[in-house]
């Protein structure tokens, strides 16, 4: 069987837990374009590319393996089943409760004569189907899902439809999933979700404990947490984040627009002012902190002034690095019907100055590096340039001269300079492996 991923890491590290699945019942896993009797494709939320990127990789699929049964899972599937199924050659489409249980239906789907939708309501949705996968084919770094789905209701976003209601990983699995990732020879875990600071186990706890249980353990590798909200962002979170070696010096805080208009038309759950006290609450405890930031540009009403306010606020707050999103309509979502469409080309001029300025400001933090050590978790090795390739626990890339053979770890190494053509990234000599207790 083969599967394809379009999307988020959510969706690689649910597709991840497909194929073991598969695995585990006596599948050979092979490569999308090689024969095989099930595809699995895994959906991204509808854009509006959805449908042309998922009729092509269904053709490409089909190419190689023109008996393959399709499956069609994922964000879109959950969205727009029906215009899935009329695709030539579907045999299933999956929505996101289903994904669960795609291998054990893959017998029902080799017999199947028509089309099967299989499609819930997510509404009263409570089930949690956990998830991990690496990044890339390297084992150095792996995303745990703790939670999914999200109760928000930001104007522009059809995830909360797509996934359902918000739900979290059992308390007391979470050490274990981290552990057992660690023992497969992880040297990062990723804690992820749709909007993980709203993790919420079924007994209580919330993630400022899972954040202050990760910090109480000997965890014999590094723990980044990825995109969290704002409004959830604690300062207990950032003190714990701050002062455990466990945790990589980094965070990830949608911020979307500087405009505090924009921002209530977006329905977010803070004002600008907010948003600055919680950044620079991050700079304050960790002054070297790799901060990152999403915006999108080109929302419904962002004037040329309102969106001069919300690039002088992006200039007077202390980040490091941007992930700029040019507004594309959604259908489903308030935005879409908003008045005060902005021009493409302005839009796209909005994200090409934004993005310069990103470049700026990430280069500037990789540049703060020089002459310091750093700890990077190597993740592929470039024989042409003699170098290891990985990310240090403020999220600069780190490209390290040093032996071909390392032992699989965490690694200091000296930044001597930004790489030359790439000056958002550094070079680095290594100095030998980090101790387990220092491993950011
Ligand atoms: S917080 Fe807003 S943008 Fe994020 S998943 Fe929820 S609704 Fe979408």
């Amino acid at each position: 069987m083969a599967l394809h991923t379009l999307g988020c890491k959510l969706n690689y590290s649910e597709t991840s837990s497909i194929a073991e699945d598969f695995r585990k019942r006596g599948y050979e896993i092979v490569d999308l374009g090689e024969p095989t009797d099930i595809i699995v494709i895994n959906t991204c939320t509808v854009t509006e590319q959805a449908d042309t990127e998922c009729r092509k990789i269904i053709r490409r699929g089909l190419k190689a393996a023109p008996d393959a049964r399709v499956v069609v899972t994922g964000c879109y599937a959950q969205l727009k089943p029906e215009e899935i199924a009329s695709f030539d050659g579907v045999t299933a489409v999956v929505g996101t409760a289903g994904k669960s249980h795609i291998a054990a239906h893959a017998e029902l789907y080799l017999e199947a004569t028509a089309p099967i939708v299989d499609v819930q309501d997510l509404d009263d949705d409570t089930s949690f189907v956990g998830s991990s996968t690496a990044e890339g084919d390297s084992r150095s770094r792996a995303f745990l899902k703790l939670q999914d789905g999200c109760d928000y209701s930001c104007s522009f976003c059809t995830i909360p439809l797509a996934r359902g209601p918000a739900r979290a990983m059992a308390f007391p699995d979470v050490i274990p999933a981290i552990r057992d990732l660690s023992q497969q020879g992880y040297t990062e875990v990723v804690l992820s979700g749709i909007n993980l600071g709203e993790y919420h186990a079924p007994t209580g706890e919330r993630f400022v404990d899972v954040v202050r249980t990760v910090a109480s353990e000997a965890l014999p590798l590094r723990v980044r947490v990825s995109s969290i909200e704002p409004n959830t962002l604690t300062t207990a979170i950032i003190d714990i984040i701050a002062s455990s070696p466990v945790f990589a010096k980094h965070l990830h805080i949608p911020l979307q627009s500087g405009s505090s208009e924009i921002l209530r038309k977006m329905r977010r759950r803070y004002q600008p002012e907010h948003y600055r006290e919680i950044v620079e609450y991050v700079r304050h405890t960790m002054s070297d902190a790799g901060i990152g930031i999403d915006v999108i540009v080109g929302f419904p009403g962002e004037t040329d002034e309102l969106f001069e306010e919300s690039y002088r606020f992006l200039e007077s707050v202390p980040w490091s690095y941007l992930h700029v999103f040019t507004y594309s309509e959604r259908v489903n979502t308030p935005a879409a019907a908003y008045p005060g469409r902005v021009p493409v080309d302005v839009r796209r001029a909005r994200t090409a100055r934004l993005r310069a300025l990103s470049d700026h400001r990430r280069s500037q933090h990789a540049a703060s590096f020089v002459g310091n050590n750093v700890v990077i978790v190597p993740e592929s090795y470039d024989a042409a340039t003699s170098r290891w390739v990985g990310w240090s626990s403020e999220y600069v890339r780190v490209h390290m001269s040093g032996p071909e053979l390392l032992v699989r770890g965490a690694h200091v190494a000296q930044v001597v300079s930004p790489l030359q053509d790439h000056p958002t990234e550094v070079l680095a000599t290594w100095q030998g492996l980090s101790a387990p207790s220092h491993t950011t």
